[in-house]
């Protein structure tokens, strides 16, 4: 699914990834955790070709193509996604005609019919059924005037209706409370199947509680620096970052 080799990248002149590797299955669910500071965050944002940050080396793989030679349309086109990819409002552009569009551009790539109004409805109908949003939300701009919970839901609602291949979920800075928390969980659980991967960023194994991954990886300083399974968590939990040494101390 993914093939990270070498990986260098740097926002603005500064490097922030410095020689990261990293291989995900279909089906595997990968996790990273990591102190504040390390290039978390980063790395989803390069992955997802957002504009400003600049790859120097290393290469990245997804679904046997080079994923860096495509843009940012193209990458979620063959199936990439990543939650808040689209953090600004749209004015005059409702969620529901946004969803269609997104979704039906999708469909065209893999040759397939787009949704018509009716079928798209019915399909955003038990998305919303299954993050809890009332189907009154679908007609609200895109972002316009969300809460923080509400704009969780729709992240997950929105990875539902697209059927990513690979979901990048960034849930280290969003504060979850327990509800927002079982919303992401539930969405991921029930979205996890074997052709699909997650890529789920957080700091707390909490929300690893819920969501059982299959491997965990420690990202320090724009490196990859220990990996594991499930239990890595929980060592992270107990033993914090110091491990990692000074420089990461700092960053943390
Ligand atoms: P994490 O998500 O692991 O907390 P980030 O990827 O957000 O870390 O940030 C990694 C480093 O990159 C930090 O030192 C941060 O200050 C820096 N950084 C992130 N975005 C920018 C930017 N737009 N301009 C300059 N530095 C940035
Ligand atoms: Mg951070
Ligand atoms: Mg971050």
């Amino acid at each position: 699914m993914l093939k990270i080799k070498n990986l260098h990248a740097s926002v603005e002149d500064k490097t922030i990834i410095k020689g990261l590797d990293l291989n995900i299955k279909p089906g595997e669910v990968h996790a990273i955790m990591g102190p504040n500071g390390a290039g978390k965050s980063t790395l989803g944002y390069v992955l997802s070709g957002r504009e400003g940050y600049e790859v120097s080396e290393g290469s990245v793989e997804f679904k046997g193509q080079d994923l860096l030679e495509m843009d940012i349309e193209e990458r979620a086109r063959e199936g990439l996604f990543l939650a808040f990819q689209y953090p600004v409002e749209i004015p005059g552009v409702s969620n529901m005609e946004f969803m269609k569009e997104s979704v039906n551009a999708m469909r065209k790539k893999q040759g397939l019919e787009p949704l018509t109004a009716a079928e798209f409805l019915k399909k955003a109908k038990e998305a919303c059924k299954q993050v809890n949003l009332p189907l009154d939300f679908l007609k609200r701009g895109v972002n316009e005037g969300f809460s923080g919970g509400e704009k969780k839901r729709n992240e997950i609602m929105q990875m539902i209706l697209l059927e990513p291949k690979l979901c990048i979920l960034d849930e280290s800075d969003s504060g979850l409370d327990i509800d927002a928390l079982q919303v992401v969980a539930n969405g991921v659980n029930s979205q996890r199947s074997p052709e699909r991967s997650f890529i789920v960023v957080t700091h707390y194994q909490r929300l690893l509680d819920y969501i059982k991954p299959d491997f965990v990886h420690i990202l320090a300083d724009g490196k990859i620096v220990k990996s594991g399974d499930a239990s890595l968590a929980l060592e992270v939990e107990k033993a914090g970052y110091a491990w990692l040494g000074d420089k990461s101390k700092e960053a943390g």
